[in-house]
């Protein structure tokens, strides 16, 4: 069965009273669900930078420990060539394992800088994951009092929107999709979430443009799906004039 023009512009009504009223729960609620939003994906990316930092110190003390070994292998190492040293039959030997033991001490020396800096850097990270748990401390709290203020607004309208979503499932059922989809891209264009409106006072219920007699006279029959010119807003009715 096609439904009559007049009964798409009911339809569309009704869904517009519906979106309006949850446009209005979604107003009292203001920003702080987006607030709430904000602040988990801040405390988000500091759980991650707290994270990272004890990943790279964990990276410190494996070189710690590597390095750590490596001196006590030149160590061992000297102890050897130093040995060896006693028993050399001549200068040449000698000096070619003074050379070895001195690149081993280079070794050394050369660890030993390297856990001074990893040592160093532990303790600037460490200091960074100090500061960036106690900002995280301090988002947690703004959460927990923000998700509070919104649990008690939520609360208060909670059922109201449930209601309101059930009934704008089933008016939507009751429009075309092509309408539909104009009606939403309306509504996504304009200022007041207003996609349908009536004229009053010979004027566009949207923008407030004038609408000629003709035009509302059109209108008024519910013939065919009549636009606003100016801001594109669907006009479902003209609102008769108060004598
Ligand atoms: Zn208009």
């Amino acid at each position: 069965m096609e439904s009559t023009v007049a009964s798409k512009l009911e339809a569309l009504m009704r869904l517009q009273q519906i979106d309006s009223q949850l446009d209005e729960i979604r107003r009292v609620r203001g920003d702080l669900p987006e607030e709430v939003r904000d602040l988990e994906d801040e405390i988000a990316g500091y759980e991650v930078r707290v994270n990272k930092f004890d990943e790279e110190i964990q990276g410190l003390n494996d070189t710690i420990a590597a390095r750590k070994q490596a001196i006590k292998d030149s160590e061992n190492l000297i102890r050897k060539y130093e040995d060896q040293q006693s028993n050399v039959r001549n200068n040449r030997e000698y000096d070619a394992i003074t050379k070895e033991i001195e690149l081993q001490r280079l070794e050394i020396q050369i660890s030993e800088k390297k856990i001074k800096e990893a040592y160093y850097q532990i303790e600037q990270k460490n200091n960074d994951i100090a500061g960036t748990k106690q900002k995280l401390e301090e988002r947690r709290k703004d959460l927990d009092s923000k998700n509070g203020e919104l649990q008690v607004i939520v609360s208060e309208s909670e059922e109201e929107e449930r209601q309101l979503l059930a009934e704008r499932e089933a008016a939507s059922k009751a429009i075309e999709d092509r309408l539909l989809s104009a009606y939403s891209r309306i509504r996504q264009n304009v200022r007041n979430g207003l996609a349908v409106v009536a004229v009053k006072r010979d004027a566009c219920g949207g923008c407030f443009n004038t609408v000629p007699p003709q035009r509302q006279s059109d209108i008024a029959s519910h013939k065919k799906i009549i636009v606003c010119e100016h801001c594109g807003r669907i006009f479902a009715d003209v609102e008769q004039k108060v004598a």
